[in-house]
């Protein structure tokens, strides 16, 4: 553990707790679990692989143990994707045939076409969430089972882990896919359209991404990294690392407790810990620990009344414009999807319009509901503010399929006089849009909720239920599986 840790650890200590002589101890409670959804401490089980908890209140996952090996399944997976990645970015997704004429376009093409059309800031947007952050995504993951695989765990792998999250969603190869697909439906249309090896590289791409994040079990690395239990401060004390298990009677109240955003290590203090201020860092994972997200009410409603503001140009405004022997019309997001209907293509064009319509305005109204709900402080629905929080968080990023749609479209119609799409400025204020509602959605701590109301001041035992003993002696899938002597921490 480092030098730093112990010192910002005992100043924060003594500074909030008002006392200048108060012993600085930090218990670490091993079988306890803080909900991220709705923030309520609960002891949990041993967890057996193939398994799930669930949150006793807001049934958000708190731990989901996999069957799989823990560094050679994701590993395996991992090597694919990378090859995979690699093969991708030397071959081309399709070939446009019109009159002859012929247009390959590959991962790169979509992007450099809209720099070159003067959209630099979504030439930027594109090609980090298709290219940049596929292949960081895939090194870190590579980097971080290496060094899990290791006897003793470099100190890098811990952080390496933590960024891992923090980029894990901007990288869109299921989105780009989907983009892709709506993008080939809306080109067959027009002209003959010839597959390349990178349109199956790129599926194969999206399914070996998926099976690392269904095969990393993530609480089973933490398991591997071992707690420093002594160290000295910044005035030389020793400054002790204690290990509680939650089962002992002598826990310290909710208020004194922390929960790492990262590895999800729950610490106790000797004195209240405060909301919002940072009070040093994970003994474990050395990222910095804060008992919620700081200004998470301002800063999310400052990026959604952004989002919200840029919605209205993002639906009136055209988004791109598609020419025919000199002639042509430009299209909104709507014109797009009444094509699709109008063409038979109904699934798709459904899809278009839950993704690009109905996504934007259930994230702003969403977000914009559980913010009211804190202001009045109002115990309406709860657990359902935490699921509409959970969808969201996923929900959010597959917007961005009109975005990567065009981006294709300019890239390969381009002929001239004959034919030629190029993007609007409406398609900028509809990336704008969902960029600014995914970061409210991750300023926004929905904590808050459930604090607000008085509802985080105690911790909670993880019930047994008789059908989940039966079933666990069956050898089925819980929701939970009690342990009453070991716990998963
Ligand atoms: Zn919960
Ligand atoms: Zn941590």
């Amino acid at each position: 553990m480092s030098d730093r840790f112990h010192k910002r650890l005992w100043q924060q200590a003594t500074s909030f707790s008002g006392a200048q002589n108060v012993h600085s101890s930090l218990r670490v409670i091993r079988g306890m679990r803080e909900c991220k959804t709705c923030g309520l401490f609960q002891k949990v089980p041993l967890v057996k692989p193939g398994f799930v908890v669930k949150c006793e209140r807001c049934s958000s996952t708190l731990i989901r143990r996999r069957k799989t090996s823990v560094i050679g399944a994701p590993a395996a997976f991992c090597v694919a994707s990378a090859a995979i990645y690699v093969s991708l970015l030397m071959n081309s997704l399709m070939v446009l045939n019109v009159y002859g004429r012929e247009n390959t376009v590959s991962l790169f093409s979509g992007p450099l076409e809209l720099g070159v059309q003067g959209y630099g800031e979504i030439e930027f947007l594109v090609a980090l969430t298709t290219i940049i952050m596929p292949g960081i995504v895939i090194a870190l993951m590579g980097t971080i089972l290496y060094g899990a695989s290791r006897p003793i765990m470099p100190d890098w792998t811990p952080r390496l882990l933590s960024w891992y999250h923090r980029l894990r969603g901007w990288s869109m190869v299921e989105v780009y896919v989907l983009g892709v697909l709506v993008a080939y439906t809306k080109l067959v249309d027009l002209a003959l359209v010839i597959l390349q090896p990178g349109i199956y590289l790129l599926g194969a791409l999206m399914l070996t991404m998926a099976a690392v994040d269904s095969t990393f079990d993530e609480d089973m690395i933490w398991r591997r990294r071992p707690l420093q239990h002594e160290a000295n401060d910044h005035q030389g004390n020793v400054l002790d690392v204690e290990c509680l298990s939650a089962s002992e009677d002598r826990l310290p109240p909710v208020k004194n407790m922390i929960s790492c955003g990262s590895c999800h290590l729950v610490m106790g203090f000797d004195h209240s810990v405060p909301q919002e201020m940072d009070i040093g860092d994970c003994p474990r994972c050395n990222q910095i620990v804060r008992r919620r997200k700081p200004n998470s009410i301002r800063n999310a409603t400052c990026f959604l009344l952004a989002g919200f503001f840029f919605y209205i140009p993002a639906n009136i405004l055209p988004v791109m414009t598609y020419t025919r022997v000199g002639t042509g019309m430009p299209s909104t997001i709507i014109s797009g999807v009444i094509e699709l209907w109008k063409a038979n293509m109904i699934p798709l064009s459904l899809l278009v319009l839950f993704a690009s319509i109905t996504v934007p305005v259930l994230k702003i109204l969403s977000l914009a509901t559980m913010i009211l709900s804190i202001k009045i402080k109002s115990r309406w629905n709860l657990p359902f503010l935490g699921k509409l929080y959970r969808m969201v968080e996923v929900i959010g990023r597959w917007s961005l399929i009109d975005v990567f749609m065009i981006s294709i479209l300019c890239a390969v119609v381009h002929f001239g006089f004959i034919a030629n799409i190029t993007a609007d400025p409406g398609m900028v204020c509809f990336a704008f849009v969902v960029i600014l509602t995914i970061f409210a959605a991750e300023a926004f701590d929905p904590r808050e909720i459930w604090d607000v109301v008085g509802l985080n001041d105690t911790w909670q035992s993880q019930s047994i239920k008789n059908e989940d003993v039966k079933s666990l002696e069956e050898g089925k899938a819980l929701s939970s599986v009690p342990s009453q002597s070991q716990y998963g921490a």
